[in-house]
């Protein structure tokens, strides 16, 4: 196993490309647009489109899709150089053609649609001409998808799809759906569902209530009923109660990219704290020279390199393995450790800030609120360190004695009749 810790020369004049071109041309974006998934909103054609024909220029478009659809295949390790560059800034990923649910989406289509789902709707999602939703939790309870209740049941050549999905997140802006669904009720609580394509335009699609969250410029999360809404056998994505398998393929990859990100976000806070200690005096010097500040700037740049690497060795792994399940407990560590780390560096950096960081001129009660988004999106913390835990078991075993293998009475009584010779000595 060959570790290295430095990026292959050629590859890091990209990332220095991107860094800037995000700090000139895309951060600006964030304050003159609105959603970014909106792509019908005033100016996103004027201001976004020419920087995407940049990125796409730059051959850096849609990395994280393989040469057959138009991207580089990167593996996850450039992808997180990359994504831990555009992450900074909202319009980055879109910018980039990299924004979720997107890209998850596009590997599903990628995967298992028919050659004309393809080119109805992987080709205009891959070209950002539509945005596309994963409408897969319920009102009763997302962290436990065994308790799914929306139906899908066969009629004639169709399906009809009926329930409510909660916080199907961009559906007001989507083309298409991809719906999870019961299917096959008796079986197996892992092969009960399946994954469906359900066009936006189908009658019988209801948005209830669109809700947001501190810090969103505009509620995309959309609380969805679906009336009896048909779709087309060939509709169904993957096999008949497949729809965790078809899951999988997105979630992991997604996973990662808000990991990527989201150190992006918590480095920016920690540059300006930095930033802000050797600015403002107080008490006739400088916050920097304040060991409880010092000690708060130690503790955060501890904290992201110890996250920036566990990203980073995940990354590694992925492309190693070729294979997310193989590398499940990393990909779960990194999104259980993740939320922390956001908001303990930009808690740091608000409280550096002091009265001026709490308030709405600063972005980091935003990305206070964004870590618990990404506690909550993909999965609850709580779930995944009960698969890191349960992984990480499978390498262990019980003991066969009542008290533990390093036991010291027994340790020492095991060496003395192995070295008992020392004693007559
Ligand atoms: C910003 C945002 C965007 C989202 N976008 C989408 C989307 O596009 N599509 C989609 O389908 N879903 C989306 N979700 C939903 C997300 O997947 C769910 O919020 C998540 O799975 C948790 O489900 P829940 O909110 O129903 O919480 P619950 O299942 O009610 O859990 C509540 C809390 O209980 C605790 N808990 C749950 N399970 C366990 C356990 N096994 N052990 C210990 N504690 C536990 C955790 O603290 C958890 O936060 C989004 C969520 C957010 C916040």
């Amino acid at each position: 196993m060959v570790w290295e810790f430095h990026t292959d020369p050629e590859f890091q004049k990209e990332i220095d490309w991107i860094n800037q071109f995000v700090r000139d041309e895309i951060e600006p974006l964030d304050y003159v647009l609105g959603s970014a998934i909106n792509l019908k909103q005033p100016h996103y054609e004027e201001l976004v489109r020419p920087l995407q024909k940049q990125v796409k220029e730059r051959g850096l478009w849609a990395c994280h899709l393989g040469p057959e659809l138009g991207g580089k295949g990167y593996g996850q390790v450039k992808l997180a150089l990359m994504n831990e560059q555009f992450g900074r800034a909202r319009f980055g990923p879109v910018v980039f053609g990299a924004q979720a649910p997107d890209t998850g989406n596009s590997e599903i289509l990628a995967h298992y649609g028919t050659a004309e789902q393809k080119e109805r709707y992987l080709q205009p999602l891959l070209d950002n001409q539509i945005v596309s939703c994963f409408s897969m939790t319920e009102p009763q309870g997302g962290a436990d998808p065994t308790q799914f209740r929306t139906t899908a049941v066969e009629d004639g050549d169709e399906w009809v799809i009926k329930g409510d999905k909660w916080f199907s997140s961009n559906a007001k802006y989507a083309s298409f759906y991809i719906t999870m669904a019961v299917t096959d009720p008796e079986a197996p609580p892992h092969q009960r569902m399946s994954m469906f394509i359900v066009p936006a335009e189908t009658p019988g699609i209801e948005i209830v209530h669109n809700l947001g969250f501190h810090g969103e410029k505009d509620p995309v999360h959309a609380y969805m009923r679906y009336n009896d809404v048909r779709v087309p056998r060939q509709n169904m994505l993957g096999g008949r109660g497949q729809a965790f398998v078809v899951a999988q393929t997105r979630l992991g990859g997604g996973r990662m990219h808000h990991a990527m990100r989201t150190v992006a976000q918590a480095q920016k806070c920690f540059d300006l704290m930095c930033e802000r200690a050797l600015s403002r005096t107080t008490k006739g010097e400088q916050l920097a020279k304040k060991q409880l500040i010092q000690a708060m700037i130690a503790d955060a740049w501890i904290q992201l390199r110890q996250f920036r690497l566990l990203v980073l060795e995940t990354a590694w792994l992925i492309d190693h393995h070729n294979d997310y399940l193989k590398v499940r407990k990393n990909i779960s560590a990194v999104k259980a450790i993740m939320p922390k780390v956001l908001h303990d560096v930009a808690s740091s950096a608000l409280q550096v800030h002091g009265s001026l960081g709490i308030s709405t001129d600063m972005p980091f009660t935003d990305l206070i609120v964004n870590s618990y988004h990404v506690g909550l999106a993909d999965g609850p913390t709580e779930v995944h360190k009960i698969t890191v835990a349960r992984q990480v078991l499978r390498d262990y075993q019980a003991g066969d004695e009542i008290f533990p293998t390093a036991y010291r009475p027994t340790k020492r009584e095991e060496a003395k009749a192995r070295y008992g010779f020392l004693y007559n000595e």
